[in-house]
């Protein structure tokens, strides 16, 4: 029977488009504290209700005067009063006045200027007097710095990292609706594969895939709801899929998606659903399928056939299941970020697959950033993950790479804020 795809497998992009135009989004939508919504995606606009910091507040340790203008040296000023974080002065400041005031704390009506501390000095304890010349800076923060009455803090669809959710939390909101995520089965496959800590018998492996996938999954914020572990064997990996379909949203699986005779993936998928596609044009991630299983209503789950060669099922999860999960979130998917950068080092390699390379940042001494290789960059050599910074997009017809050749990379590393 002919396959409607392609014998040397789809590239990557294409596949990417494949799986994201078969991919809905309807996500449901929960309220969560403030504190638990840290890499979730906002379901609707946030407002500020008020505006933030709601006064005008002095942005150093000194005095608030009432003049506009920056004072001679010499000026003096009567002692009335102090403005503390917490504890503002009362009054208004009328000409001629000066309180003490803390950063942060509060103007009080009529000041418009603060000096600053080392500029001035006390020759009585209520006397105040300016030694130094002050520069037009009048040292206040406006009372709608932060935010004012009614603005859009943030907008529906925005990812919600530690910024987003400080600038909430300083605007007093501790409730915020997010998305859903969707919720993930995990089968992992393989008749050699043993738990890490037991005896290896001859020839078993330890299984390494749960980690890796369940690690890698977590970091980018969907962590895996259930998972098996199953042997190559039709009639239980045929009950896992159904398990794993009744109670996931998506449904991923690593190993058994080759063609050999203990591949038992592929041909259960067309039974309990649906190939989409199978294999891709990449290096690692040659053997990869992607379509739906039914799930117990009919519905089809998204399904995702890893390899199981742990780098080719780590670098196609970040690769094609990461933006299906973030749209299945409700999110418009973003991939890593990609940049040029020049190789350190000369490359020869064979000419097929378009290959996702593991490599280092390296920085030179002049701080011009590199892209550095090291070691075999096998697809079963889980140490080429270790310590990569970077996946370099090396071509399928380059043959050999002189240093200093510009080559475009992915960054591997997560953002901060
Ligand atoms: P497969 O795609 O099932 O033929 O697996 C390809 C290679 O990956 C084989 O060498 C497997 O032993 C290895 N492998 C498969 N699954 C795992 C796993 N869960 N952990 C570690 N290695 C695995
Ligand atoms: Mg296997």
């Amino acid at each position: 029977m002919a396959e409607p795809f392609p014998a040397e497998g789809l590239l990557l992009e294409q596949a990417r488009q494949a799986v994201l135009a078969a991919l809905s989004a309807a996500p449901l939508v929960e309220s969560l504290p403030l504190q638990e919504a840290l890499g979730r995606l906002s379901a609707a606009p946030v407002l500020a209700a008020e505006s933030v910091p709601g006064f005008r507040a002095s942005i150093l340790d000194g005095y608030a005067i009432s003049t506009p203008e920056p004072p001679a040296s010499g000026t003096r000023w009567q002692l009335v009063g102090r403005s503390a974080p917490g504890a503002p002065y009362g009054a208004e400041l009328g000409a001629g006045e000066a309180i003490r005031i803390l950063t942060g704390a509060p103007l009080p009506t009529g000041a418009q200027r603060v000096l600053p501390q080392e500029q001035v000095q006390c020759p009585t304890a209520s006397t105040l007097e300016l030694v130094e010349a002050v520069s037009d800076q009048p040292w206040i923060r406006a009372a709608d710095e932060e935010a004012s009455a009614g603005q859009q803090l943030l907008a529906a669809g925005t990812r919600l990292g530690a910024a987003e959710l400080a600038r909430l939390a300083s605007c007093g909101i501790s409730q915020l609706a997010v998305t859903v995520r969707p919720r993930l089965g995990l089968l992992i496959t393989g008749d050699e594969l043993i738990p890490p800590g037991e005896r290896r018998p001859p020839g078993a492996i330890w299984e390494s895939n749960g980690t890796l996938l369940e690690s890698l999954l977590i970091r980018l914020g969907y962590p895996v709801a259930q998972r098996r572990v199953v042997a190559d064997d039709p009639a239980a990996l045929r009950l896992a899929l159904q398990e794993l379909a009744a109670g996931s949203d998506v449904v991923v699986s690593t190993g058994g998606v080759s063609a050999g005779d203990s591949d038992w993936i592929r041909p259960l998928l067309a039974e309990l659903g649906e190939v989409a596609f199978w294999k891709l044009f990449l290096k690692p991630g040659r053997p990869f399928a992607f379509g739906s299983l039914q799930g117990p209503s009919g519905q089809a789950i998204p399904f995702f056939g890893l390899p199981g060669n742990p780098v080719a099922a780590a670098i196609t999860a970040l690769q094609l299941l990461w933006p299906a999960l973030q749209q299945l979130e409700g999110a418009k998917p973003q991939l890593l970020p990609r940049f040029q950068l020049p190789l350190a080092q000369d490359l020869r390699r064979r000419a097929g697959r378009p290959e996702l390379a593991r490599a280092r940042l390296h920085v030179d001494g002049s701080g011009v950033p590199m892209a550095w290789l090291e070691g075999s960059q096998a697809s079963s050599r889980i140490g080429s993950l270790q310590e990569a910074d970077l996946l370099l997009e090396l071509p399928a017809e380059a043959t050999q790479l002189a240093a200093g050749t510009l080559v475009w990379a992915q960054l591997l590393r997560l953002p901060i804020f």
